[in-house]
C-alpha cells in the first residue's frame, strides 16, 4: 500500500509521523472520508469544501490548495491502481514541541489514505442492522461543534464501546436536552406516519453529505421531510429506521434497543434512488473528457 505524506507518495511502513505531532498528542487536526467509484471521487468538491470549513473553524491553513489538493487524491488512488476505494484525507496541526498552543507547530501533516472498498454484506442491507440509543450524549455543540469533522472522537468512540457491549453496529446518541442527534459515524432518519423525519442541524450534528442528498432526493419524489428535534419515543414508534454516511450509504436499521423493525419501502427507494444519483454523478463526471486515469493506463 502506498500513501501521501506531505507531498510524498511512500510505502506505507515509511508513512509514519512524530509522536510530537499535535493530532497524536492532542486529537488537533481534521479529516474527510470518501467514496470512489469506478474511479470517480463522489461529491469530491462538496468533501474539499467541508474540510476547509473544518479547518478554518480550528484556524488550520491546509498547505495546500483545492486543486492540489484533488490531483494528490487522484495520485494516491493510481499509486494504489484503486479505482474504488475508500479515502481518508487527514490533515493534522503538525508537528510541535509539547503544549496546546497550535502556534508551536510549524507545518500542518497531510496524510491520504485510500484502501479497497469492503463492501458490507448483503444481508445488511436486505435485513437491517441493530442500533442503540447509548448512555454517553453527544457533545455539547457549544464545547465542539461538530460541524467541525475532528479527529477529536472520543465522544463517538466512548458510544461505539457501549454499542459493541450490547451487540448493535451503531450508537445514535441523544444531546443534554435528550433529542436524538446523529450516530457515531452516521446520520439518522426515520419514517412515521407518512413523514421523513431526520435530527436538525440544531441539534448537534455533523451535516452529513449524504443526509443531504438522501433530503433532496426525498423531496424530489415527493416525500414530506421534517428536519427537527426529536425524542427517543419518535425514533422507538417509528416505521422504518435507517442510517447513511458515505461508506455506508443508505443502511436499513432492524433494531434500536429493543424495538424490532423491518425494512421497508421507504428506506429501499431512497437506497435505490441514492444508488441512482450515484452512478449518474460518475456518468457525469467521465462525460466531461479524459479523466488523470487515462494518462496513466
Ligand atoms: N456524523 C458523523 C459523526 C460522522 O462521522 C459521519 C461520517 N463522516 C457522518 C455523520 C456522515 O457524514 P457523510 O454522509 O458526509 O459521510
Amino acid at each position: 500500500m502506498q500513501v501521501y505524506l506531505n507531498g510524498k507518495i511512500v510505502p506505507a511502513k515509511e508513512a509514519v509521523v512524530s509522536v510530537f505531532d499535535h493530532g497524536f498528542l492532542y486529537g488537533d487536526g481534521i479529516y474527510e472520508t470518501m467514496r470512489v467509484y469506478d474511479g470517480v471521487v463522489f461529491m469530491l468538491d462538496e468533501h474539499i469544501k467541508r474540510l476547509y470549513r473544518s479547518a478554518s473553524l480550528i484556524g488550520l491553513s491546509i498547505p495546500l490548495d483545492t486543486d492540489s489538493l484533488k490531483i494528490s487524491i487522484f495520485e494516491t488512488l493510481i499509486a494504489n491502481n484503486l479505482k474504488n476505494a475508500y479515502v481518508r484525507l487527514t490533515v493534522s496541526r503538525g508537528h510541535g514541541t509539547i503544549g496546546l498552543d497550535p502556534e508551536l507547530c510549524a507545518e500542518p501533516t497531510t496524510v491520504i489514505i485510500v484502501q479497497g472498498l469492503k463492501e458490507y454484506p448483503r444481508s445488511f442491507y436486505e435485513n437491517g442492522i441493530s442500533i442503540i440509543i447509548p448512555k454517553t450524549r453527544r457533545n455539547l455543540k457549544e464545547a465542539i461543534n461538530p460541524r467541525i469533522k475532528s479527529l477529536n472522537f472520543l465522544n463517538n468512540i466512548l458510544a461505539k464501546i457501549e454499542a459493541k457491549k450490547r451487540d448493535a453496529y451503531e450508537a445514535v446518541m441523544l444531546n443534554s436536552c435528550g433529542k436524538l442527534t446523529e450516530g457515531t459515524i452516521s446520520n439518522l432518519f426515520f419514517y412515521r406516519d407518512g413523514l421523513l423525519c431526520t435530527p436538525s442541524a440544531d441539534c448537534g450534528i455533523l451535516d452529513g453529505i449524504t443526509r443531504g442528498i438522501v433530503v433532496e432526493i426525498a423531496m424530489r419524489d415527493g416525500l414530506k421531510v421534517k428536519e427537527g428535534e426529536f425524542t427517543r419515543e419518535d425514533l422507538y414508534s417509528a416505521e422504518e429506521v435507517f442510517i447513511t454516511n458515505t461508506t455506508l450509504e443508505v443502511m436499513p436499521v432492524s433494531k434500536v434497543d429493543d424495538r424490532v423493525y423491518i425494512p421497508g419501502n421507504v428506506t429501499n427507494l431512497l437506497h435505490k434512488a441514492y444508488r441512482q444519483e450515484v452512478n449518474a454523478y460518475v456518468s457525469n463526471v467521465k462525460a466531461k473528457g479524459p479523466s488523470i486515469w487515462d494518462q496513466n493506463e
